[in-house]
């Protein structure tokens, strides 16, 4: 399996990192190997001094598909979860320094966990889902999928002309203004609406 990741896709958070709003969706991969095993911390890498987290919504894909239309991309899942794209901002400004690509920032092993994934049907509107990621505690970022700038659908319709979507691919859909650093021995907590789905420490 593969994991899509969305970048800017929520305006706000395109303004933080003084990135222009795109006309088209931006997306990066991640490998099976950035998926971090079920009770297992995440372990601040040794390369990074400055690890941000950014608490997405993530759609998992349950049909084979390519060049998939937007009227028909809903047919293509039916389970939602949610993730944190975590993210060696030091090192990613380097490599946009350099003109590089970010895999290093963004690909690297655990930077990727995703939570337990429930069913579309549990939720009125995914595309008005209220999200968020608590740490120690404490709401650090929270967002509603209603900002996305480009829906779930669209996302799947514009990645699948590229690259085609298996069954159980992961697809990250973008994240919400308010990312920020963590530290070791964080408590990590992700929510969709009052539901916890997703939790584990920093070591
Ligand atoms: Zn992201």
């Amino acid at each position: 399996m593969k994991i899509i990741c969305i970048g800017r896709n929520y305006i706000n958070h395109a303004k933080e990192l003084n990135n222009p709003v795109p006309k088209e969706p931006v997306f990066f991969m991640k490998p099976d190997t950035a998926l971090l095993p079920k009770s297992n911390p995440f372990v601040y890498p040794s390369f990074s001094k400055d690890v941000h987290y950014e608490v997405e919504i993530v759609i998992k894909i349950n049909r084979l598909g390519k060049h998939i239309e937007e009227k028909f991309a809903h047919k293509y899942y039916n389970e939602i979860g949610i993730g944190v794209d975590f993210t060696a901002r030091d090192v990613q400004q380097q490599c946009k320094e350099k003109g590089l690509p970010w895999e290093k920032a963004k690909a690297f092993d655990g930077s990727a966990p995703t939570s337990s994934f429930v069913s579309i049907n549990d939720y009125e509107d995914i595309n008005n889902l209220n999200f968020s990621i608590h740490i120690n505690g404490e709401t650090r970022q929270t967002g509603n999928t209603k900002n996305m700038i480009f829906t779930i659908n669209q996302l799947i319709a514009y990645v699948s002309q590229f690259v085609t979507l298996k069954i159980g691919d992961l697809i990250y859909t973008g994240t919400p203004e308010g990312v920020g650093s963590i530290q070791i021995n964080d408590k990590v907590e992700c929510f969709i609406e009052k539901k916890k789905l997703l939790q584990f420490n920093v070591k």
